[in-house]
């Protein structure tokens, strides 16, 4: 069969919401690094669901309770060979990376990790990525310590030996950036904190978007994703995780689903994965999820990263005629993945949204969950452009076009 060409002008018709007007003009959608926009096979499987199928999972010997056990179960097959997982049990749903972080800083940290333990993150890292594990540290008494960052947003790995040591429990890092894209060297953290018997936690909310994951490849212990950046609905996403970790682990949270039995005192635990899903899941949520993932199975991620890495190249490459303009992030094409954070002259990162906004393009202005990046930079905010596989160069040639306007009213 002859490969089919990665035509993103088609790929776009398939997102009825690229198709508005924005205050006249066609919107250019470029806020993907928060949440993509989702295709009709994602929304026509959730109506499927829910006009033919809707049920509570596992519970059920009724008719609609099977559809809906088989719905909620093949997507969680779909998902885990998409990520090469060994097999579908050590996929976890949760609502999001965020969950998936928490989960594990709860459920592994607090039954692993002493006073005077030590766990290793880096300044690059989103909120989501740092703020577990410094309520973990707290409550347990542990250091938290950082990986620096170099004046192109890249992890300083040269002490990386001494940042790991004996003490160090968890080292918890992300695959690619939110706030500058750069796409970090996980693989060579991964082994330097395996050498020191250290558990791995990637948090992959932009590394299953932008690159192909192979988590056995890999090798992390735990990876964590979320499906709403992925053309899936909101309220989805995925913890990975080795078998023998999750097996040993305590639960997150005590509810239906999650027990084997339940007697006045204690109570056992339901076998992988679900021990870690108390209570109804988002069944429709997981159907739409596998939706997501067989639709860009169906265009193939080769085509996805290269088209995005054109998209960027010419992106900076526009982008640098703009007078007054400062992207910050790695220099090199190799290092860095759809996102540009940027800031323009003296122009609040607020304004430059809020002009583009009203031609219909959309970025993002703000401290994009990463204030230690920020702050690294020195700067309280930048605005953030963003790709995804349905966005054109016309999106490209109206974001600069827009922001010579914005350099000229405050230039
Ligand atoms: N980590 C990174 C790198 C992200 O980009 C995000 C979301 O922007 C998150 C974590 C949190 O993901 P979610 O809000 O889906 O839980």
């Amino acid at each position: 069969m002859m490969a089919t060409r990665f035509d993103p002008r088609v790929i776009r018709r398939d997102f009825p919401t690229l198709e508005q007007l924005i205050h006249g003009k066609p919107l250019a959608y470029l806020d993907n690094a928060a949440t993509s926009q989702k295709p009709q096979a994602v929304l026509d499987a959730l109506d499927a669901y829910y006009e033919h199928d809707n049920a509570n999972v596992h519970r059920g010997i009724h008719e609609l309770s099977r559809r809906a056990t088989i719905g909620y179960e093949e997507a969680r097959e779909k998902v885990g060979r998409w990520i090469n997982a060994k097999e579908s049990a050590e996929v976890i749903w949760t609502k999001g990376t965020t969950e998936s972080l928490n989960l594990v800083a709860m459920a592994w940290g607090l039954d692993h990790v002493a006073e005077g333990d030590e766990i290793l993150i880096s300044v690059l890292e989103h909120h989501s990525n740092i703020v577990p594990w410094q309520i973990l540290a707290r409550r347990r008494g542990a250091t938290l310590r950082y990986i620096e960052i170099d004046d192109e947003g890249r992890w300083i790995l040269e002490d990386l030996d001494t940042l790991l040591n004996e003490r160090t429990r968890m080292v918890a890092i992300s695959h690619v950036s939110n706030a500058l894209g750069t796409i970090n060297p996980v693989q060579r953290v991964i082994e330097a904190a395996h050498r020191v018997g250290a558990v791995v936690i990637v948090d992959g909310a932009q590394g299953a978007v932008h690159t192909k994951v192979d988590v056995q490849a890999l090798g992390a212990d735990f990876y964590a994703f979320s499906g709403h950046k992925m053309c899936a609905p909101t309220g989805t996403g995925v913890l990975w995780g080795k078998r023998e970790l999750l097996e040993e682990m305590s639960p997150y949270q005590g509810g239906g689903e999650m027990i084997n039995v339940v007697s006045r005192d204690e109570s056992t635990w339901a076998a992988l994965p679900h021990k870690f899903e108390a209570g109804t899941p988002n069944i429709a949520g997981a159907v739409g999820f596998g939706a997501a993932v067989d639709y860009l199975a169906d265009i193939g991620m080769d085509g996805i990263i290269a088209h995005e890495k054109a998209l960027l190249a010419y992106a900076l490459e526009r982008m640098a005629e703009i007078p007054g303009m400062n992207v910050y992030g790695p220099r090199s094409l190799e290092e860095r993945s759809a996102v540009i954070s940027f800031t323009l002259g003296d122009a609040h990162p607020h304004d430059i949204s809020t002009i583009l906004d009203t031609q219909g393009i959309a970025v993002r202005a703000g401290h994009h969950c990463a204030q230690l990046v920020m702050k690294h930079f020195g700067v309280s905010s930048t605005a953030r452009a963003s790709f995804y596989l349905y966005n054109i160069e016309e999106d490209v040639d109206r974001l600069v076009e827009g922001l010579g306007e914005v350099a000229r009213i405050f230039g």
